[in-house]
């Protein structure tokens, strides 16, 4: 399988270059040149499946040469699990099930996918990423400097990860001062020595761009062995394929079709239940939850993609207003058309908006529903689902639930609603919502006595680069 850029211009890759490549040279993103699609025979069959099995069915489609009996073996450590709490396990997931399901009323289910190391669905990712870039880089004999921006979450996954592997340093910015105390601490107290975190003073965004800069400088990338772990790596759309094919198929699935809502940011996730529903996953709906950093609920709203201030929320991983992943997706409604994505980019650039065409527009709203949702209902419905349930959510997977409940249109259809934060990530939203502090759970408890270690930097691409120069 091939990997094409969506701006056009930049040579088709194999899988490994592509997860190796992160951004294409042309500043577009990759995607598959086709999509492997299951037939409902093949999909009924992974019925049996545990989730190491099933993410294998799924992740081998997209996996190129990579020998099988590889994979197989970095997608079982990847999905390990671990039951009991001792500390020196911290690698694993914390539930049998890895991505297991809880139902809160007859047709409304949680996919729980924060029994990760970090806590957030983000691990389900980057847990395999990184073992996946330590198998590649060892083969070739290469080292790798990991650069990555994080809203929160993205940070310790990645850095959980990558910490202590061969080859690899890792340099992960996070916006100063925004991200919550629990998502600073698990970067920041990591000790590995090719751990490296900074915090720059400005937004998520900010970061993003900085990172964007650093790739989009050649020269340098090249001098530093750059490798990107953003939602922007192809290998994280893949490995988030297999959890919307596990729940579906505990709901009926393929004979019953499920509908899914996805608190978004970056368009990842919800991508990645795309791609799901390409390779022949029955989806009903596909709901984009947005807190009220809205762009995509705006421009599948008024068709046109314009970008706002951010806003910060209760919700901080999804304060995002440029959704890199969206245009993976506006690649497709523009018919793979890379000449047009790199004429919307270049004008969205410049004018911080384009309008999508008429066809786009219509392609976009028959594919996706959109709610936005603001702290104030958010803090509703982690009252009212405890209340009603005794569950705690976390603040982005109450966005998830709100907007999956005001847009789902056929009510007799399961409808899975993300959750992709545990809510001791978030305690100061769960406690003002429910009274209720949720408890981290044993392995993180000495979480906030440890000692942390950072380094804060201006908002300035130059400033990052000498600080690799320097440091690495
Ligand atoms: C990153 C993140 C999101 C948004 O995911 P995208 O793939 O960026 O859309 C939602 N919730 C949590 C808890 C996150 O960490």
């Amino acid at each position: 399988m091939r990997y094409l850029s969506t701006r056009g211009s930049a040579p088709a890759l194999s899988f490994e270059d592509t997860v190796l490549a992160g951004l294409a040279p042309d500043g577009g993103l990759y995607v598959p040149e086709t999509v492997p699609a299951f037939s409902m025979p093949e999909i009924a069959a992974m019925q049996a499946m545990s989730y190491p099995e099933l993410a294998f069915t799924v992740i081998s489609r997209f996996a190129g040469n990579i020998p099988p009996e590889t994979l197989e073996a970095i997608i079982g450590e990847s999905y390990g699990t671990h039951l009991r709490s001792s500390a020196s396990q911290a690698g694993l997931f914390r539930h049998a099930a890895v991505a297991p399901l809880a139902q809160l009323d007859a047709h409304t289910f949680l996919l729980e996918l924060f029994h990760g190391p970090t806590l957030a669905f983000k691990d389900f990712a980057l847990q395999f990423l990184g073992r996946l870039l330590g198998y590649m880089l060892e083969k070739r004999g290469e080292k790798a400097v990991i650069v990555g921006a994080t809203s929160g979450d993205t940070g310790s996954a990645a850095i959980e990860g990558c910490r202590g592997r061969e080859g690899m340093e890792i340099v992960i910015l996070h916006p100063y001062g925004r991200v919550s105390d629990v998502q600073r601490r698990q970067m920041t107290t990591v000790t590995d020595g090719n751990v490296h975190n900074i915090a720059i003073e400005g937004t998520f965004d900010d970061c993003q761009d900085i990172v964007k800069a650093l790739f989009a400088d050649a020269a340098f990338r090249d001098r530093h062995h750059l490798a990107a772990v953003n939602s922007i790596n192809w290998a994280r759309i893949v490995a988030q394929i297999p959890y919307y094919f596990y729940a579906a198929l505990q709901l009926g699935a393929p004979a019953k079709a499920v509908s899914f809502s996805v608190p978004t940011g970056n368009f990842g996730d919800i991508y990645a239940g795309y791609m799901a529903k390409k390779m022949g996953l029955p989806v009903s709906q596909l709901i984009i939850a947005a807190n009220r950093n809205d762009i995509l609920a705006r421009c599948l709203e008024s068709g046109v993609y314009g970008m706002d201030k951010v806003t910060p929320t209760l919700s901080p991983s999804m304060d995002i207003q440029v959704s890199s992943n969206f245009e993976r997706l506006l690649f497709d409604l523009h018919d793979r058309n890379g000449k047009t994505i790199d004429d919307r980019m270049a004008r969205f650039r410049k004018e911080k908006q384009f309008t999508l065409s008429p066809s786009a527009w219509s392609r976009f709203k028959a594919e996706f529903s959109a709610g936005s949702v603001n702290d104030e209902d958010t803090k509703k419905t982690i009252a009212d689902t405890y209340a009603a349930s005794g569950v705690l959510l976390d603040p982005h997977s109450a966005v998830g639930l709100t907007a999956g409940q005001r847009c789902r249109r056929d009510t007799s259809a399961p409808l899975v609603a993300l959750a992709t934060a545990h809510p001791a990530k978030f305690p100061d939203a769960v406690m003002a919502a429910t009274g209720v502090t949720p408890a981290l759970p044993v392995h993180l408890q000495d979480l906030l006595r440890k000692k942390e270690r950072f380094d804060t930097l201006k908002n300035d691409t130059v400033a990052v680069k000498k600080y690799i120069e320097r440091s690495l």
